[in-house]
């Protein structure tokens, strides 16, 4: 097996352009799992993960980008977290602190799981991704990148390098379940972005259809409920009914980890609470 380590984003397209079957790799914590089991076979590898530029991340104007070889320790830095709380509370869910360590957002996002922690977080804010090839600049939205179940729109000979998404003022919910605490895959899992300029409630769902998507009945619901001078809390009545359209709104599978009535039953209570949640919370 032949590894490439690239130390920019224009070495690794040009490595990508001349041999497109090569596998990339950032963290290795999906990628390697596959390996191992045999499901992937790796003859080439080009390894992302000493690109400095890949692990950068910049506030221009009303817009926050970040490098994909952020890392889920990364996006704990406080700043970040100042910006969009909901991806790093996602982050601070996944895995172990090893897996934290070395696991990437452009990672998590390339293996496009159902269950993947930053996806719903990525597509309430809707996130845009920024793809490169040797000859191709090109930015495409999450919703349209992953295509369904751990399947993206990436071409042959492209990367992604960074995930752009607008900064809202307002507070932000992750919530997920699972079978237990920590090191867990999402049974179900729920983002919620209040955005107090546009007078918007944003919500993304994970783990209830093939691929992550915005819950927007219940976001149009809500919208006109949502206390956007006070922030006051909403009436019972109110959030059952938000509750009802986001459990609504999905479409989920019995599978080993839970069934799809669970699911159902589940969302619905992680709307409940992310609502009161971000209810109870500032505006900024
Ligand atoms: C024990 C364990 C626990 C886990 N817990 C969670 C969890 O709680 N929540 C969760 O969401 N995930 C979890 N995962 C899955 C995994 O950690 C994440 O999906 C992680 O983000 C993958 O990123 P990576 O950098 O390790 O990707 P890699 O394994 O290096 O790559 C994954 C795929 O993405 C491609 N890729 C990577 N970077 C790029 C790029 N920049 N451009 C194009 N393609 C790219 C690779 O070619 C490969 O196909 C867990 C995994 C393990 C082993």
């Amino acid at each position: 097996m032949g590894v490439i380590i690239a130390k920019s984003v224009n070495e690794a397209c040009a490595v990508l352009a001349e041999n497109p079957a090569t596998t990339v790799l950032a963290g290795g914590t999906d990628l390697m799992v596959q390996a191992n089991r045999g499901a992937h076979s790796l003859e080439s590898v080009l390894d992302l993960s000493r690109i400095p530029e890949l692990k950068n991340w910049s506030l221009e104007g009303s817009e926050m980008v970040l490098g994909a070889g952020i890392s889920y320790t990364d996006l704990a830095d406080p700043q970040i977290a100042a910006l969009v709380p909901a991806l790093t509370q996602a982050a601070r869910t996944v895995g172990s602190p090893q897996i934290r360590n070395a696991g990437t957002l452009g990672g998590n996002l390339a293996t496009a799981s159902p269950a993947g922690d930053t996806i719903p977080v990525l597509v309430a804010m809707d996130a845009v991704l920024q793809l490169k090839s040797s000859t191709e600049n090109r930015e495409i939205a999450i919703t349209e990148f992953i295509t369904g179940v751990k399947t993206n729109a990436l071409k042959p000979g492209e990367i992604i390098q960074s995930i752009k998404m607008p900064v809202f003022q307002g507070p932000q919910e992750f919530l997920k379940v699972g079978t237990r605490n920590a090191m867990v895959i999402s049974v179900v899992s729920l983002a919620l972005v209040t955005d107090f300029l546009g007078r918007k409630l944003r919500v993304g769902v994970g783990s209830v259809s093939p691929v992550p998507f915005r819950a927007t009945a219940a976001e149009e619901f809500i919208a006109q409920e949502f206390d956007w001078e006070t922030n006051s809390a909403l009436s019972e009545k109110v959030i059952n009914k938000f509750s009802e359209l986001v459990a609504d709104s999905t479409k989920p599978i019995d599978d080993h980890r839970g069934t799809a009535d669970y699911r159902k039953h589940a969302v619905g209570v992680l709307a409940k609470r992310a609502l009161e949640r971000v209810c109870a919370g500032e505006k900024s």
